[in-house]
């Protein structure tokens, strides 16, 4: 709603009946996006990306993470910092959060039934979501949906989520393991874990935040940081995932420091699914498109559609390694 809109006949100044008309305007543009959100859900707006995680040896795809995107009817694709927030504020991450979960299973569904042996789909679980006392049902639904004996579908949860509310996590964690479902701590370094703790969690991975890669190899803090949990996930037993590789210098150096596996823009940025799928048939190595990720003469980051556009004009050209 316009400023304007918002100040009916008589009323003038920053206030309408004693409340700041910058409230209003909020609750009313809130209150609209909320509808819109839900009207979203209903009318199969929303729709996954796939960005892949690489094996840090030889950049075979070794999964991938399912990225949630809003097709906006008019304002076009919205990326989930600007309405994550709000779906949680209102409560539909709860039902946005079991699409997501059921959406990714009925693609790995139909990557099996086209012959590609399917890397796991790692999916964002939100806080509340993995609160909620059906999540576990929930998600054992969605593995049904496979239907091949095996899991398929891993999920993320953000390190300060599980330190918030840590014996009821393990207890959580536990159960989902048993499903064959691998647990990532998302965002790690950024959460304040206690060192004890995470030797308790019941997880298989961590990922290491972007704001320590992105300086690994210019600050040397950030290197101690990085290499330090690399080292101490080995110690304890976990996988290492580097977030938002971007350069081909932080490639080397992570893997110098033995970091496991690496998910950026150097590899791919998130595409559709039907792009995904392309890659996957394709059984080719993903470092090879590195080059496709950033524009080299002005060196500038490029969108996400601009960046699919460019692989499959690559994709003639590509032989895997
Ligand atoms: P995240 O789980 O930490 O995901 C990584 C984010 O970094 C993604 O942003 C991804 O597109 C972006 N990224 C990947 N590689 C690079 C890189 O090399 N450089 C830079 N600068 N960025 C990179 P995106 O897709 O906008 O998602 C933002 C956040 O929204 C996610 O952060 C996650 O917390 C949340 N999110 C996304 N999908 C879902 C979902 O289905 N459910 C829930 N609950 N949260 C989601
Ligand atoms: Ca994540
Ligand atoms: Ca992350």
């Amino acid at each position: 709603m316009e400023l304007g809109a918002a100040r009916g006949p008589g009323q003038t100044g920053d206030h309408l009946a004693g409340v700041p008309v910058n409230a209003v305007i909020d609750t009313s543009e809130r209150n609209k996006t909320i509808e819109e959100l839900r009207r979203a859900l209903d009318e199969h707006q929303f729709m996954l990306h796939y960005q892949p995680k690489v094996n840090s040896r030889d950049g075979r795809i070794v999964g991938v993470e399912a990225l949630i995107r809003w097709n906006h009817p008019h304002r076009g694709v919205i990326y989930p910092a600007h309405f994550i927030p709000l779906l949680e504020e209102c409560g539909l991450i709860i039902a946005v959060g079991s699409w997501v979960l059921k959406q990714a299973a009925t693609d790995y569904r139909s990557w099996m039934h086209q012959g590609i042996t399917p890397p796991r789909i790692a999916v964002n679980v939100s806080p509340q979501q993995l609160r909620h006392k059906d999540f576990i049902a929930e998600l054992e639904g969605a593995l049904r949906i496979n239907n091949v004996g095996h899991a398929g579908l891993d999920i993320e949860i953000t390190e300060s989520v599980l330190m918030a509310d840590l014996e009821d996590c393990i207890e959580k964690l536990a159960s989902i393991r048993e499903l064959g479902v691998r647990v990532a701590i998302d965002d790690f370094g950024t959460g304040y874990s206690s060192l004890r703790y995470l030797a308790r969690l019941p997880v298989d991975t961590l990922k290491v935040d972007q704001s320590f890669i992105s300086m690994v190899t210019e600050s040397p803090n950030d290197l101690a940081i990085v290499s330090g949990i690399i080292v101490l996930a080995h110690g304890l037993n976990l996988d290492v995932v580097a977030e938002g590789v971007e350069t081909a210098e932080q490639h080397k150096f992570l893997r110098l420091l033995r970091c496991d596996q690496m998910q950026g823009y150097l590899f791919s940025k998130p595409i559709a699914k039907a792009m995904m799928e392309q890659i996957l048939k394709s059984g080719a190595n993903i470092t090879a498109q590195a080059h496709v990720a950033s524009d080299s003469q002005s060196n500038r980051t490029i969108s996400e559609p601009e960046f699919c556009e460019r692989r499959l004009a690559a994709q003639e050209t590509w032989s895997p390694k």
